[in-house]
Formats: structure tokens, sequence, C-alpha cells
């Protein structure tokens, strides 16, 4: 069975899938994304998943390719093409094709959306969850919009580059005073001594993750203690545990930072947990 991809209204051969040399996509990084988890057939947090591609695409004044219902009909028609039962969903909309000019295109061109999808073997994401991973930390030094999910990843790229170099799973962004940001493409969270959940504020220099969001849930149904700020590298060195969230990853115990280990230097039980519960909080639609 050969992978579907969907490209600007027509379902295509993935191996022939795509776009045109001008568009802003791939000229300017001019375009957002989503990635949404997709389990036993289920979208999981989609409402949340598209609420943010709506913000993403008002921050840089993109006009949405469709509305909110054909859009789901695509995402699903994409998942049952490609026969995934478990694995993910990849949309981008960028702001379309025109020629070469950094200022927005004529006001009317459509912006383009491409979909993908493919299937994951959580089991083994699973297994790796119970060994953890290693992380290093590299210098932030991306721009202050990363609260727009945005395709300009070239930041995040290099520094997963430079953590797979290091034999490590995961780059967490510092800023310049000392404090962690985020993952290339997770948020990173620590467990303090006391027990309490601590993961810096959304309110700048993150993506405010789905998945992060949803841990709020749980944290608050389970009477858990989240503090919402931002912690040191020298501060999650010392804690109990860390971890990293997204939809990819779910909840990953972080059991190494920079080479020196993180509590017991396994997986801790705060962070088992958190992973287990996560679905019992998530949304599934049909
Ligand atoms: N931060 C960054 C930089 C990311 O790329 C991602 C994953 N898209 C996340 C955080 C986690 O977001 P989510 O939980 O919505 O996957």
């Amino acid at each position: 069975m050969s992978r579907i991809a969907y490209v600007n209204g027509q379902y295509v051969i993935h191996a022939d899938a795509s776009v045109h040399v001008e568009d802003r996509g791939y000229q300017f990084a001019d375009g957002v994304y989503e990635v949404c988890e997709i389990r036993d057939g289920h979208l999981v947090d989609e409402r949340r998943h598209l609420d943010r591609l709506d913000r993403s695409l008002r921050e840089l004044r993109i006009d949405p390719p469709m509305d909110r219902g054909p859009l789901g009909v695509v995402l699903r028609e994409v998942v049952a093409r490609n026969r995934v039962r478990n694995g993910l969903v990849y949309l981008q909309v960028t702001r379309g094709v025109a020629r070469r000019d950094h200022a927005f295109p004529a006001a009317g061109t459509p912006a383009s959306l491409v979909v993908t999808a493919r299937s994951v073997n959580f089991a083994a994401s699973d297994k790796g969850a119970e060994v953890g991973i290693k992380v290093i930390t590299v210098p932030d030094n991306r721009w202050e919009r990363v609260d727009i999910k945005t395709v300009g990843l070239l930041p995040n790229v290099l520094a997963k580059q430079a953590a797979k170099e290091a034999g490590a799973k995961e780059a967490w962004f510092v800023d310049a005073s000392g404090h962690v940001t985020e993952g290339s493409s997770t948020n990173a969270w620590i467990v303090t001594a006391d027990g309490k959940l601590v993961t810096r504020s959304a309110e700048s220099g993150i993506l405010r993750g789905i998945t992060r969001t949803v841990l709020f849930d749980l944290a608050e149904k389970e009477q858990l203690r989240i503090e919402e700020r931002a912690f040191t590298r020298e501060e999650a060195m010392g804690a109990r545990e860390a971890f990293i969230s997204s939809a990819t990853n779910l909840v990953m115990p972080v059991v190494m930072i920079d080479g020196q280990a993180i509590g017991e230097g396994t997986p801790g039980p705060m962070s088992r947990r958190l992973r287990e519960r996560y679905h019992a909080y998530a949304e599934f639609s049909v």
C-alpha cells in the first residue's frame, strides 16, 4: 500500500507529493504547522490543536485554507487512506505561492495546505519511557515569537542535531539568564524535592504545548501541585525528576542532563504516573 499525502486539494502518492518552488513555506518559512497524535484510530486533542493552529494563523495574518469542518474531513481522510491506527497526522499551512518578494502576496492568494500521516510504534516509545532519555542544554538563539508554531525551525534543527551527536534525545534551550525555556520540539519540566511540578510560564519564551495544557488539567484533577515558573539549568540538575512533554513523546522521563544523572538516574514515579494517566485527560475525537 502506498502512502498518501493531501496537497492543495488533492490526495496524491506520498513519493510524488510536491509544492511549487515559489511556495512561501519553501522560500521564507512563511507558514505554520500542527502535529496531532492518533490513538486507536482517534485524533487526540484535535480541538486544542486546531485552536492553536487558528491562533498561529491569526498572529501571522495568514487566511485559513479552509474551515474547521472540511479540515477535519481532510485530516481523517489522510489518516484513513494511510491506514494509520496509531501514529501522527501532520498539517502545514503556508502563505501560498507567489513571485518571490518578502512582503505579503496580493490579497486573495490562497494559502497552501499539506497533510501527511504516518504510523508510530507506541509500544517502542513506552519501552523507551521505561529507560528515560538524555538531554543536553544549548543557548536559546531563537526569535521572540516562539509562541507561534511556525515551520521556521532552524535553531531547533541545529539543537536536535547537537543532541543526537552528543548521544542525547533532546536539547533544552537555556536563555540569557540561565533559565531553561523548552526543548527543541518539546516542553521542559522538573519535579522539585518536595514533589511540585514546575514548568515555565507560556506567557513568553515557549510554545504553549497541548500536552502541557492537558497535564495542567491532570494535575488539577489529581491534586498535584504545579508551579508555572522558570527554572535554571542548575535547579534542573538537582531536581528529583525531569521530563519532556509533546504530542509525539507524551510524557518522557529525562534521566540525564549534560552528563549528570537526575534523581536516581532512572524514570521517577511522577513522570511514570503522568505518562500512564495522560490519556484519561486527553480528548479523543471520532
Ligand atoms: N515546544 C516546541 C518547540 C515544540 O515544537 C513542541 C511540539 N510541537 C512542543 C513544545 C510541544 O507541543 P505539543 O505538546 O503541542 O506537541
